[in-house]
């Protein structure tokens, strides 16, 4: 870990006294994960570059607000009892209410959760929307949940975070795990407890309690206007490209059919199990419905596919590699078998840093999560927006809307990378990070 303290004492007008000020935070035990530790290093190597003030780098490095709870859950047998952990963790409260995701896994834990509120962060503050960072989870596996154990779960976690969550204070999304059905009854649950309904506690909710037409989609449509924007800047065109997808979720599986739309050929995609892949494309409507009809969470015997393993599936000869499952699929190892000429990152953190640098080497183009996979929160905003003014647009407004935002974002990215030599990872963390230094300086220190 680099000790923001010593690095730019000499080049920066806010360099600290050592003798003034206590010794650094190392890597607090509750937070300390692997995955942590990568959004840490990131925000350091970028400090580091932008010559960030010490005292504001030390304050990224740690979440505002981290809520862990425990908590009994019946299973439908009506005898089992469980008892779960869950996380709900505040990033930054500077800019404005705190919105991210809710993940349910069987691995969540602090360190995950907290990384992914520091993402969403920058995200937030890439788009220039007014909020920052958060994340929950729910340590639990959502594949072993019947509908009624899922919704059991949900209002039980809602309540135990219920005073930390509102319109203006924190507003869940649905991710990893998670989806409208459990975003409404979070909503339920909250509104139950009010008294009143409050639509605006979560976004990513079903149009019929005012959710935006254009969410469901909207993380697969911004990786898709990343990809054209990367196309676009390597002389490429996106019709006749191949094309692969890690993870046919709400992420993948949009990101893949958008792409076919646009006369892609993708070649290859998976899920939890495993993938199919046919060099000369697939029919993802084929596949969409062949897999709704599966009871589990693999494409390997997809009919008109040959079966590959997820690995396999990562390093299968294309154009564009689209990684939309989970963290930490690209690594050191795995990362000099790539054989993609871009990567856009639908997922959040799916490259660790040693992987980043072999790519970089390797001039494969990366387009980073907090860019690419920043659609979804975008439209958020937009339902949030619509929410409080009673007023809701078209599915055509929306998307065009979204476009704009993730094209210009990707633009000014793409212009600053440029003009820094760097690489777009490291631009897009300078726009985020360097937005929120701006808003924490003009707001100064309590008391
Ligand atoms: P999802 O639950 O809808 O889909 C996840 C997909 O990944 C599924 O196809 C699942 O089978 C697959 N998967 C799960 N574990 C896997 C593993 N170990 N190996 C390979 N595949 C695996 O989730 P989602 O909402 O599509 O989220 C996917 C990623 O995108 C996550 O990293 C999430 O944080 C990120 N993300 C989601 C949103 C959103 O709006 N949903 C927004 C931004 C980022």
């Amino acid at each position: 870990m680099r000790d923001p303290r010593n690095t730019n004492e000499k080049n920066s007008a806010n360099a600290v006294d050592p003798e003034l000020h206590p010794a650094p935070i190392e890597i607090p035990l509750e937070w300390d994960t692997p995955m942590y530790r990568l959004a840490v290093d990131q925000l350091d190597q970028t400090a580091e570059q932008m010559n960030l003030d010490p005292n504001i780098w030390e304050r990224l490095r740690a979440p505002q607000r981290s809520h862990v709870v425990s908590f009994p859950f019946r299973r439908d047998d009506y005898h089992t009892v469980e008892t779960v952990f869950a996380y709900r963790v505040q990033h930054m409260l500077t800019m404005g209410p705190t919105k991210g995701g809710l993940r349910y896994d069987e691995d969540v834990n602090l360190g995950e959760v907290t990384a992914l509120s520091m993402w969403m962060t920058w995200k937030c503050a890439i788009m220039n929307l007014p909020f920052g960072g958060a994340k929950g989870g729910v340590r639990i596996d959502p594949h072993t949940l019947s509908s009624d154990e899922l919704q059991r779960l949900t209002r039980r976690y809602t309540s135990e975070i219920i005073e930390v969550i509102g319109p203006d204070r924190d507003i869940p999304a649905p991710d990893l795990g998670t989806d409208e059905r459990v975003m409404a009854w979070m909503m339920d649950t909250y509104s139950q407890q009010k008294g009143y309904a409050v639509p605006g506690v979560v976004t990513g909710k079903p149009i019929e309690i005012g959710g935006s037409y254009g969410r469901r989609e909207a993380t697969g449509r911004g990786v898709i206007s990343c990809v054209t924007e990367a196309c676009r800047d390597q002389g490429r065109s996106l019709a006749g490209s191949s094309v692969v997808v890690q993870g046919f979720g709400a992420v993948g599986s949009v990101a893949a059919r958008l792409a076919a739309e646009l006369g892609a050929k993708v070649i290859g995609v998976s899920s939890l199990g495993g993938g199919t892949y046919n060099p000369n494309g697939l029919d993802i409507d084929a596949v969409e419905s062949w897999f709704k009809q599966q009871s589990g969470d693999d494409l390997r015997d997809y009919p008109d596919g040959d079966a590959v393993s997820n690995q396999e599936l990562l390093e299968l000869p294309c154009d564009i590699l689209i990684p939309a499952a989970i963290q930490n699929q690209i690594t050191e190892k795995n990362a000099a078998a790539l054989r993609c000429k871009m990567m856009v990152e639908g997922a959040n953190g799916p490259t660790t840093l040693e992987a980043d640098a072999i790519l970089n080497d390797r001039n494969i183009l990366v387009v980073p999560d907090i860019l690419a996979n920043a659609g979804g929160v975008t439209v958020s905003y937009f339902e949030w927006v619509q929410g409080v003014q009673q007023f809701f647009w078209s599915e055509e407004e929306v998307n065009r809307k979204l476009i704009d935002l993730m094209q210009s974002a990707y633009r000014a990215v793409d212009q600053l990378a440029k003009e820094k030599q760097v690489t777009l990872r490291t631009a897009a963390l300078m726009r985020g990070i360097g937005r929120v230094k701006q808003a924490k300086h003009v707001r100064g220190v309590f008391p």
